[in-house]
């Protein structure tokens, strides 16, 4: 739909339809048809179409008969001001923002980006008819998770994987499938909410499934889970603590001491590990076996619960990995219908494994992320501090200074990665505005403060911020310093 060939009606001058007893001030009102002749809209004309245009005109000029007293403002200014408008109605509400915060995978902004390989897959899945559920080889119905199986079975060792829609879903999926009517024996330690009101207890209480809490806050024993077992006993629940911590005084068994456990009873054990990682060797997870999803089947649960977009890397999926009876179990349960993950989703995931198989770890961009060195990183900061310091001059102090970055998303709390941040001091307002600025630019900037600065870490950057990130600085510096 294009308009830019249509001739220009007139518009009526909406300057000389307005009743004599209308304040002066409203005279000096321009009519529609000079905002829409002005050569600053002529880009959105081209975009959007007449139609659009002169509704955002004459919003933006009721809003300024509706302000109170004051000069009307002049043509230049409300041109601007229907631009603005334009800009909020007409972009998307979710947008590409640059992470900064070195946070690699933060929830609030959508955890892992993906992989070359799992955009295409994507893009081809989105824009084609697929074998999602169709057996090409018998022509039967087939099951759309046994797409992934295969490869989640190479890369963890487990008998047999089930995907559905977030690990949230897996866990729920389990409790309903294996626990229902019957008790789930958990830690107290373990009892914990996880960000997005996550609550362990709130979950089984809604699988149907009994809570039978047992230990305390920061120690609890095997002997404590022994205590609990009977007839009524379905399951031991392992919960990962995520981003929480009790530190000093604590005791949890292991998993092996778990499975022991539960299996001299006959009882399966799970194990919702958040974030599982599918290599071993990632910063920290030496210290932390308890995040690796082979080690946790190896040490014998039955089944591993994990999200897709954590420590893997690939897209928003709840993951299950485990012995076939209670996967099947998963798979056959009727819940396993509202939890299921879309073709994209499958798609992403599917690409993501690919590269894990083929030992393509640098394409997964999280793991990049993760294994970047601190000598790399403080390369990348000390580049990116002289870009800034070039473009901004006088009107702020640059350094580069050692921090930390995080895993995010519950992973690996406990093991911050060390790295050098570009910390930036504006002279010309506070750092506060500054950051709310940035939030707001035309491609927004998250940023954390520190020390009076903004600091911005190297590590969670992708191709091409670095080169976007001054220019963004800059024009939040002007909008900061002029309104204060
Ligand atoms: C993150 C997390 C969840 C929730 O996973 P989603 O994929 O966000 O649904 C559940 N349990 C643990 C231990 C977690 O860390």
């Amino acid at each position: 739909m294009t308009h830019a060939g249509e001739t220009p009606r007139p518009e009526p001058d909406q300057s000389t339809i307005r009743p004599p007893s209308v304040s002066g001030r409203l005279h000096h009102l321009p009519a529609v048809h000079r905002l829409l002749a002005s050569p600053c809209l002529a880009p959105w004309l081209q975009s959007l179409g007449r139609v659009r245009v002169r509704m955002a005109c004459t919003t933006v000029l009721d809003q300024i008969r509706e302000e109170a007293a004051g000069p009307v403002p002049d043509l230049d200014i409300i041109c601007a001001r229907v631009v603005n408008h334009l800009r909020q109605t007409t972009e998307p509400h979710l947008r590409r923002v640059i992470n900064a915060t070195g946070v690699v995978l933060h929830t609030g902004l959508g955890r892992a980006p993906l992989a070359q390989a799992a955009v295409s897959a994507v893009q081809h899945t989105a824009t084609h008819y697929t074998n999602l559920e169709l057996d090409l080889d018998n022509g039967q119905r087939g099951h759309r998770s046994d797409l992934v199986a295969a490869h989640l079975r190479a890369i963890t060792g487990a008998e047999a994987a089930l995907v559905v829609n977030n690990n949230a879903a897996a866990v729920l999926l389990v409790l309903a499938a294996v626990a229902v009517g019957r008790e789930v024996v958990i830690s107290r330690g373990e009892l914990v909410e996880i960000g997005g009101s996550f609550r362990i207890p709130e979950v089984l209480a809604q699988s149907g499934a009994h809570l039978r809490e047992v230990g305390t806050t920061n120690r609890t024993y095997a002997r404590d889970y022994a205590a609990a077992l009977g007839p009524e006993t379905a399951l031991l629940l392992k919960v990962h603590q995520s981003n929480f911590r009790i530190l000093g005084f604590t005791t949890a068994p292991e998993i092996a001491e778990l499975t022991a456990l539960g299996h001299a009873h006959g009882i399966p054990v799970a194990f919702d590990m958040g974030s599982g990682a599918l290599v071993p060797g990632l910063p920290g997870t030496e210290q932390a076996p308890h995040h690796n999803v082979r080690s946790a089947l190896e040490a014998g649960a039955d089944v591993v619960t994990f999200s897709g977009d954590k420590l893997l890397g690939g897209p928003q999926a709840g993951i299950l990995c485990g012995r076939a009876a209670y996967i099947d179990a998963c798979a056959h349960h009727p819940l396993q219908r509202a939890l299921r993950v879309d073709k994209m989703t499958l798609a992403a995931l599917e690409a993501t494994l690919d590269l894990y198989r083929s030992g393509n770890l640098e394409a997964i961009p999280t793991l990049r992320m993760l294994l970047r060195s601190e000598r790399e990183l403080a390369a990348c900061a000390e580049e990116l501090r002289q870009r800034i310091a070039h473009r901004l001059g006088p009107h702020c102090a640059t350094s580069v200074i050692a921090g930390d970055s995080v895993a995010g998303g519950g992973s690996l709390p406990e093991y911050p990665l060390p790295t050098a941040v570009v910390a930036v001091r504006p002279m010309t307002c506070g750092v506060d505005t500054l950051a709310a600025r940035l939030r707001r630019g035309a491609i927004p900037v998250v940023a954390r403060i520190g020390n009076d600065a903004l600091l911005l870490d190297p590590r969670t950057l992708l191709p091409g911020d670095e080169l976007a990130l001054p220019e963004l600085l800059a024009t939040a510096m002007e909008q900061a310093s002029d309104h204060g």
